[in-house]
């Protein structure tokens, strides 16, 4: 156990962290300046189902490949493990606390200088957002710098979820509008950005593996063979999170346990497939070569670890780690950055590998050095917060991780459940509880903890739509 403190500060001196893979330096100049940058968010996606993660189902051929030519973080953590507040972090480097917003359904309070402001005022790019879930809706992402923001289908404006594909489909009919459309054979050039064509910046979201689970039945029998139990084959939302009752999550078997994450797998699956296509599309338009592209989860989703299902509510690790993949301009080779790193860390890396001046501190660092093959100087812990609850504004909670080792406290009206323990494992430490308050760690816990009570949120109203929307995607407050 490689702790050490001083005089009641939370100084915490991690050893024994990995080190990041040795490799040779990248080609690329010191920074890389105006170039198109594609921004992939993979809403639910625990890393450890994608075999460039270690799963040894195959789950995930294209984003492997992707991996394989690319950085991959191989332990990354996102800020708070639901959807807007950790895509606000992704998008602005700030943390819920600093960006305002820790629970779905939230309107920020205003403009957040956004990685796509950024883009903007240094390139002038053009950028666009294409989401997948209402969660993501546009109203919540308007001060976030996207010039065009595409939700759902003109045709079926209430919809709640959008399929992989038409969010690709969306967003490549935009790349067709600026004129990153396929170019006129030996047309040398049409690809790249000139000065009459800026630069692009696109995100998409993919909500695919959230719930419900109903993929493809051609899909799904790949993964779920063998199974003869009385689940369906599609597992709604309501089904999903009422296996957080004990009584429900008891009533199941193994195999039941199984097979829902199968169709879980099944989905992935279904989304990489699409993910390959649009890999397959971009190469051909020329685009793909000198592409910037970020592949990051916004938060996991637990399968009945430690009694709980979901996300959201408990910090267990299938919750909180999350993939990230980083493919720079000319980049072949892949690499490995085993070091613990953050979602928080993405905004600093852009601003450092693309040469734009930062007038904000940011609390994320750079990881450029990882992808330069150098060590990342150890930082002495990550913060993972859970939402917050309006109705229960003392319900707080909170997960340090360093090194090897996790503290997290939830604080409900009952009083705080302390936990300490080995990350590793099944169901990620949760499940196991060696707290003792007389371990120094003990209070590097309870001083966080006691600086998020302090801080209370903003609480603005949510709308009775939203609500409604919120609620059939297993958000209620
Ligand atoms: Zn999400």
């Amino acid at each position: 156990m490689n702790w050490a403190w001083g005089l009641g500060v939370a100084i915490l001196v991690v050893q024994g962290c990995a080190a990041p893979q040795r490799v040779e330096p990248a080609e690329t100049s010191e920074s890389l300046g105006a170039i198109n940058f594609l921004l992939i968010t993979l809403d639910t996606l625990r890393a450890d189902h994608l075999g460039s993660y270690g799963y040894a189902r195959p789950t995930s051929p294209a984003l492997d490949a992707l991996a394989h030519e690319a950085t991959r973080f191989a332990d990354v953590t996102c800020s708070m493990p639901t959807t807007l507040p950790s895509h606000l972090t992704i998008l602005t480097g700030l943390t819920p606390r600093e960006h305002g917003v820790r629970r779905n359904g939230e309107l920020p309070g205003g403009e957040l200088h956004s990685i796509f402001h950024r883009l903007k005022d240094r390139f002038g790019a053009r950028t666009a957002a294409v989401t997948a879930a209402r969660v993501l809706d546009p109203k919540y992402l308007g001060g976030l710098g996207l010039d065009e923001l595409f939700f759902g289908d003109d045709a079926a404006p209430k919809v709640r979820q959008v399929a992989a594909s038409e969010v690709v489909r969306r967003g490549l009919r935009w790349l067709d509008d600026l004129g990153f459309g396929m170019h006129s054979e030996g047309e040398e050039g049409a690809a790249g950005v000139s000065a009459s064509r800026p630069p692009f910046a696109l995100w998409l979201h993919f909500f695919d593996t959230h719930e419900p689970y109903d993929p493809e039945p051609a899909v799904a029998r790949r993964f779920t063979g063998g199974y003869s139990g009385s689940l369906g084959t599609e597992l709604s939302v309501d089904f999903l999170v009422g296996l957080n009752d004990s009584a429900a999550d008891g009533s199941l078997g193994a195999a039941d346990r199984r097979y829902i994450a199968d169709l879980y797998d099944a989905e992935i699956a279904e989304l990489d497939r699409v993910l390959g296509d649009l890999f397959t599309e971009l190469r051909r338009r020329g685009l793909w070569d000198d592409l910037l592209v970020v592949v990051i989860g916004d938060h996991g989703q637990a399968h009945g670890e430690d009694g709980f299902w979901g996300h959201g509510e408990r910090l267990l690790e299938p919750v909180i780690r999350v993939p990230f993949v980083l493919k720079e301009p000319g980049q072949r080779t892949g690499r490995v950055v085993e070091s613990p790193v953050e979602t928080l860390d993405l905004v600093p890396t852009l601003v450092e590998l693309l040469g734009i001046e930062e007038s904000l501190k940011l609390r994320g660092r750079s990881l450029v050095p990882a992808l330069r093959g150098e060590e990342l100087e150890a930082r002495a812990y990550r913060v993972v917060e859970r939402r917050f609850y309006p109705k229960e504004p003392l319900r707080q909670g909170v997960a340090l991780q360093a090194g090897g080792w996790k503290l997290v406290a939830y604080h409900e009206a009952e009083g705080t459940d302390y936990r300490l323990g080995r990350r590793e494992g099944e169901g990620g430490l949760d499940g196991e509880d060696f707290f003792n308050r007389t371990v120094p760690e003990a209070r590097l816990l309870a001083e966080a903890l006691a600086d998020l009570r302090g801080q209370r949120p903003r609480d603005s109203p949510v709308d009775a739509g939203d609500r409604e929307l919120l609620r059939a995607l297993g958000y209620v407050d």
